[in-house]
């Protein structure tokens, strides 16, 4: 059990992150948003038991990079940057605690691919593939390199398509895929129950590469690599403020930077720092995990070989299994997804509505996996996805003198590409961007999504009517 001076610290840093991520000045709200943070906690975060956050900053200081939010954008940007300009001053301000988003509370999947290129000709789908690729191989090598403590699987994880069109669809997009030298396969329903015996779906897409991350241990595990360069991190450090200019100002609660540089790496929570309110938004989606289920159980479940799978739906289910046997399921329907108005990031639904969702979410795994009723859960968590009108993830640098970079809105594919973003964020800030320069989410533009109360009344109508996602 965590101390009293620990648990205060940290009670203290939620409510902290709460004024400064939605500006919330109302001291009931803020507290009960704060015991709901305290109750949130996912599996992953429950796998680093012994993660102590760096204090706050409490002074004024100067840098040449600082960068806001402590997930996977942050810590990566901070890794490659502080690889390329070992004598550069890099801060990273972190609101509550490394990975206190969507990276720690997501459903572990590392996915090849990038949202809202489903169109592309085929030389930009092998290049996103490529690219996508590349960055979860880098991710491995990066665990191992650090001899990280990160628990992760790469055997590969399936697509179920539920009707027999969107199968034959889907094994003709796979030919073309190999083609172009994609390497992801075709299994046929036969092939489906007999690799993982779900009891819907109609044939899948095969994907070898990818696999299963525990990323609350990657971003804390990353702390210490970080700190060995210079790095430094504070945490409980909410930016309520940002002043730009040759030099940007960040203002925390108790101290400021002084930046050449600043990096928004905060996706679904930065609208709530006054930049891209009409780009993205903040959806709330919901997941639940197991207990550790021995193998006897995961053998009956019908759980064989895959890290995970998702499948064709717009509000899509997925499922994977960690290595130590936590079947971790999410979405599913428009219960596990919530839109709150005015770009709320914290869950406000309460419990009552966390359980109904969870209610859903079980009925559609047992759809999947009949003998899943029984089984024991153990954790239930909300989290924040940013999510873009086209689903394009938006990466680049803005502002009048170049020097607010930004990487954002991976619409809930963001395990692989916001590791990645570090790198190519690292490329912008040094001038460098000719590994990147072809790709189209690299200063791409967005559709402008509708100003408050129109987003929520429209997100409402469409949602409730069609039971789709507000996708183009
Ligand atoms: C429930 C859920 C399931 C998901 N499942 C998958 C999946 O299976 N596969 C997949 O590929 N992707 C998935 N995603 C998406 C993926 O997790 C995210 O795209 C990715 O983690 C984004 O990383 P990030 O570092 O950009 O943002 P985040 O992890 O959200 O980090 C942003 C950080 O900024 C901090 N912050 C915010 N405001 C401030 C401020 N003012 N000052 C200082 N700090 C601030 C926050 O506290 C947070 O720690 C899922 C997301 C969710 C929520």
């Amino acid at each position: 059990m965590a101390s009293l001076p620990t648990k205060l610290t940290t009670q203290l840093m939620n409510g902290g992150a709460a004024l400064a991520n939605y500006a919330w000045p109302v001291a009931g709200r803020v507290f009960r948003e704060r015991l709901e943070l305290d109750q949130n906690q996912s599996l992953w975060a429950s796998k680093t038991p012994n993660y102590r956050p760096r204090p706050a900053l409490t002074k004024t200081i100067t840098a040449d990079l600082a960068i806001i939010g402590g997930g996977f954008t942050g810590v990566s940007t901070a890794y490659y940057a502080s690889q390329r300009f070992p004598n550069r001053r890099i801060v990273l301000l972190e609101a509550a605690t490394l990975a206190n988003g969507a990276s720690g509370r997501n459903g572990g999947m590392m996915l090849n691919w990038v949202n809202g290129f489903d169109d592309a000709p085929p030389d930009v789908t092998a290049r996103i593939y490529q690219v996508t690729s590349k960055g979860i191989e880098t991710l491995c090598q990066l665990i191992e390199r650090h001899a990280l403590p990160v628990d992760f699987r790469r055997d590969g994880t399936v697509t179920i398509y539920t009707s027999t069109e969107r199968a034959e669809a889907a094994h003709a997009h796979v030919e073309a895929h190999n083609a172009i030298g994609i390497p992801t396969r075709f299994l046929n329903a036969t092939e489906l129950r007999r690799q993982l015996a779900v009891e819907h779906g109609c044939g899948a897409v095969f994907d070898p590469d990818t696999g299963q991350i525990n990323g609350a241990q990657l971003v804390r595990a990353m702390a210490p690599v970080l700190e060995a360069r210079g790095v430094e991190i504070y945490e409980g450090s909410p930016v309520v403020r940002v002043a730009e200019g040759r030099r940007c100002v960040l203002t925390t609660l108790q101290g400021e930077v002084h930046a050449d540089a600043i990096v928004l790496a905060t996706n679904g929570y930065t609208g709530a720092l006054g930049y891209f309110r009409d780009a993205i938004f903040p959806l709330h989606s919901h997941v639940f995990a197991t207990r550790s289920l021995p193998m006897e159980a995961q053998r009956q479940l019908g759980w064989h070989r895959f890290a995970g799978f998702s499948d064709d739906f717009d509000r899509i289910s997925y499922a994977s299994m960690t290595r130590d046997g936590h079947l971790v399921f999410g979405g599913g329907s428009n219960h596990a997804y919530h839109y709150l108005f005015n770009n709320r990031t914290v869950y406000s639904g309460g419990a009552a509505a966390a359980r109904h969702a969870q209610v859903e979410m079980e009925r559609t795994l047992s759809r999947y996996f009949p003998r899943s009723r029984s089984l024991p859960i153990a954790h239930r968590w909300v989290g924040t996805l940013g999510i873009t009108f086209d689903r394009r993830p938006l990466i680049g640098v803005r502002g009048e003198h170049r020097n607010v970079y930004y990487a954002i809105g991976y619409c809930g594919h963001g395990v692989t590409l916001a590791n990645l973003a570090g790198e190519i964020l690292a490329d912008l800030y040094c001038g460098d961007e000719s590994r990147w320069r072809d790709l189209p989410f690299v200063h791409g533009g967005f559709h402008r999504i509708p100003p408050e109360p129109f987003r929520w009344i429209g997100y409402q109508v469409f949602t409730r009517l069609t039971g789709k996602s507000p996708r183009l």
